[in-house]
């Protein structure tokens, strides 16, 4: 297997002939860029990958655009094809930040500008820049919109002057530590909850609050609908109430909406608070019908022409533009970063958040 894909891509990078001849469709001019995405499994990634391939299209690129199924052997080999093919730039959405190094390695030694999309590359030199959303604001917004859903504070964090004194049962979830985000998000969720735990307004009623233990691996439904199951037999069989969960994407959500519901929750007075991320469309309904919270709404269209600039910038000898330049510490260097603003998104504004930026349309979200 290995042979053959070694055999077509060098078949790909004969027929490429590695110079795109200069033509003038706009700044790309025929050359290739790689788009290495983490996997179909969300549709996010999937909107990713299309808008980022129709920008840098319309820029004049030829796109090689993959999807590595959440398969980390699989996106090194799908890399490295790029660079056979002759990419003169990637733009890449790791599966495993930290799993890339060798074959980014073999990029920068070719001179390929690499950009980190949406998720940092973390223990490499070779990455140049970083386009994301502010990682850290998503997971306070996460926990803002928790105490919002308890009637605690407002959607800024502010305390709402006739806040109900709790105390509140909530159990944390976070997302995949093999994503550098996983734990920008958790932190910034903690920031904002832990002054809430400490005055046991909110209890923490299984006592799992440590970031390996709350972690979701590969930021599978599955994980967490199995460890909301589990919490649900361990510390809530004994008829107590759980009040609010912290999920830090739509994906789990769901699947701990799936384990409440099995667990004989229904929606009502008594059902949770839950949190969310991405403006997942299954999860923008569950929102309309009151079963999630909220969801963190962003807007890859955004991200895709931040990282198309970037890489354009870059190509042409430029600095790209930045508003970040201390926070994406990477381990081996501060990788300059533009981080996007993400928007909360409750029941109140899915129309002017999700319908009239044209995301989704009412008939989707009806549908
Ligand atoms: C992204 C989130 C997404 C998660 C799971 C993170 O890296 O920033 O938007 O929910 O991966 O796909």
């Amino acid at each position: 297997f290995a042979a053959a894909g070694a055999l077509l891509a060098s078949l790909a990078a004969c027929s490429s002939g590695g110079d795109s001849g200069g033509g003038d469709a706009g700044a790309g001019g025929g050359e290739l860029v790689g788009v290495a995405m983490p996997t179909q499994s969300s549709e996010r990634w999937i909107a990713d990958g299309n808008n980022v391939k129709e920008q840098l299209e319309d820029e004049g690129f030829t796109v090689d655009l993959q999807y590595a199924e959440d398969d980390i052997p699989t996106q090194i080999s799908q890399i490295e094809n790029m660079i056979t093919k002759g990419a003169v730039a990637l733009i890449v959405a790791a599966k495993d930040g930290s799993a890339l190094t060798t074959v980014l390695e073999e990029a920068a030694s070719q001179d390929i500008a690499v950009i980190a999309y949406d998720r940092l590359l973390v223990d490499t030199d070779a990455v140049s820049y970083y386009a994301t959303f502010d990682n850290y604001l998503v997971g306070q917004q996460q926990a803002y919109s928790v105490l919002n859903g308890l009637g605690l504070t407002d959607l800024d964090g502010k305390a709402l002057p006739d806040a109900p004194a709790g105390p509140f049962n909530i159990e944390l979830f976070a997302g995949s530590p093999d994503d550098n985000n996983a734990t920008f998000f958790f932190n910034g969720s903690m920031d904002v909850l832990q002054p809430y735990i400490d005055d046991k307004t909110l209890v923490v009623k299984s006592g799992q609050t440590d970031f390996q233990v709350v972690a979701t691996q590969d930021w599978k439904l599955e994980n967490a609908q199995s460890r909301m199951e589990d919490l649900l037999t361990s510390t809530y069989s004994d008829g107590t109430q759980v009040d609010a969960v912290l999920s830090p994407y739509d994906g789990l959500s769901r699947g701990i909406i799936s384990a409440l519901t099995d667990a004989g929750y229904a929606v009502g007075p008594d059902w949770p608070i839950i949190s969310g991320q991405d403006a997942e469309l299954d999860s923008v309904k569950a929102i309309v019908d009151g079963e999630q919270y909220a969801t963190i709404f962003k807007d890859t269209r955004e991200l895709a022409a931040e990282a198309v600039k970037m890489t354009i910038a870059v190509l042409n000898g430029e600095e790209p533009e930045v508003n970040n330049t201390t926070d994406y510490d990477n381990g081996v260097k501060v990788v300059p970063s533009y981080l996007l603003s993400p928007v909360i998104v409750t029941k109140e504004n899915v129309t002017s958040a999700l319908v009239d930026t044209g995301y989704w349309t009412q008939d989707e979200i009806d549908g």
